[in-house]
Parts: C-alpha cells; sequence; structure tokens
C-alpha cells in the first residue's frame, strides 16, 4: 500500500549560498554579483521610480529539478527603493533566457547609485518536498515553503523560492522570502509573492 504523504512528495532542488571565492562564470546560478545578460540588452529600470533596479539572483535552471520550455536561466531584479510587497509588475522584472551561453554574455553596468549585492555561489543539492515542510532553504521546485498563509496563485506554477540570505546581504522584510511563479499562459509570465 502506498502511503499517502509520500505519494506527495516531489524533488526539489535546494540552494546553499555562500560568498564567491573566485568570479563565477556569466551562466553560473548566484546571488549577487553582476547578472547573464545578452547582446543588446540594456540595464533594466524600474517603471514607478526610474531608477535602476537591483540584480538580486539568476538561477539556470538546466542544473535543477524544474524543466521550462520558454526558460532555462532566469534573472530576477528587483527595484530596492520601491520595494513592492505584492506583485507589482513594475518595480521589479525577471528575464528569460533559453539557450544561455557563457560566450554569448555581455556585461551591463548598474545606473549610478543603484544597490548591488555580493557576488555568491550557489551550491545545489537534491532533495525532496512534501506540502507545508518547514522552511528550511531557499530552494527551485517541489512545494514552496510558505511562511504564513499558501498563497499560490492561480493558474500559475511554483518554480522557486529566494530567502532572505545574509550572505548576498539580501533580507526581505524580517526574514522573509519572495515566491517566484510562471503562469499557465503560453507563454508564461512571471508572478511574484512576498512574504515575511
Ligand atoms: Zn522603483
Amino acid at each position: 500500500m502506498t502511503d499517502p504523504v509520500d505519494s506527495q512528495e516531489r524533488a526539489c532542488t535546494e540552494l546553499e549560498v555562500a560568498r564567491a571565492e573566485a568570479p563565477l562564470a556569466p551562466t553560473a546560478s548566484r546571488f549577487g554579483g553582476n547578472p547573464y545578460a545578452e547582446a543588446g540588452e540594456s540595464w533594466p529600470t524600474c517603471a514607478s521610480c526610474e531608477r535602476g533596479l537591483s540584480f538580486v539572483a539568476q538561477l539556470d535552471l538546466r542544473a535543477t529539478v524544474v524543466r521550462e520550455p520558454h526558460v532555462e536561466l532566469f534573472a530576477f531584479y528587483y527595484c530596492w527603493h520601491c520595494a513592492p510587497r505584492e506583485h507589482e509588475r513594475d518595480a521589479w522584472e525577471i528575464r528569460s533566457y533559453l539557450e544561455p551561453k557563457d560566450e554569448l554574455a555581455v556585461a551591463l553596468t548598474p545606473p549610478d547609485g543603484v544597490r548591488s549585492h555580493p557576488e555568491c555561489r550557489i551550491t545545489l543539492r537534491a532533495a525532496r518536498s512534501l506540502p507545508n515542510a518547514e522552511h528550511v532553504t531557499s530552494v527551485v521546485g517541489g512545494y514552496p515553503r510558505w511562511l504564513r498563509e499558501d498563497a499560490t496563485p492561480e493558474d500559475a506554477r511554483f518554480v522557486a523560492q529566494l530567502d532572505s540570505e545574509p550572505a548576498a546581504e539580501l533580507t526581505w522584510g524580517d526574514g522573509g522570502a519572495v515566491f517566484l511563479f510562471l503562469s499557465n499562459d503560453e507563454p508564461p509570465a512571471w508572478w511574484f509573492v512576498f512574504q515575511c
């Protein structure tokens, strides 16, 4: 007989974040440092306050349990001036890439005064996830580990949870986290939930 709890178990990829000792390859998953970008892109700005957004993190999903047809790597930017705690599309941005390659990467320079986070490497660890599990680490795939009520958006799938990460000087409110989802639209849109 199958244990009903076990049948809900999902694979996930936990993220261990530590200060980078050496520069990372452009496509490497990271918190802080420099974002992956390709020719023709410019540094993203906040449509609400028009300041430059801060680069928070990028994840190369190819090394994780999450498989998305439209996204292999994404870079997450956030406005620390507006500090949105709800889904406000114009005060944060996620850029998605298919077939990102180190040799395609271009360096973007943030505008003056944009808050930056120190470059941190990410060690990936295969793990199992259950609904309502205790919050442990930043994670890709599996179940979101909500700090308060379940706030899963309708018609969307969970991609990643980015915690407050001291090594990256990253704090979401009082020890909070952001939860990133992709809508089930075609092509999908990113969705953002903040909890602390
Ligand atoms: Zn702003």
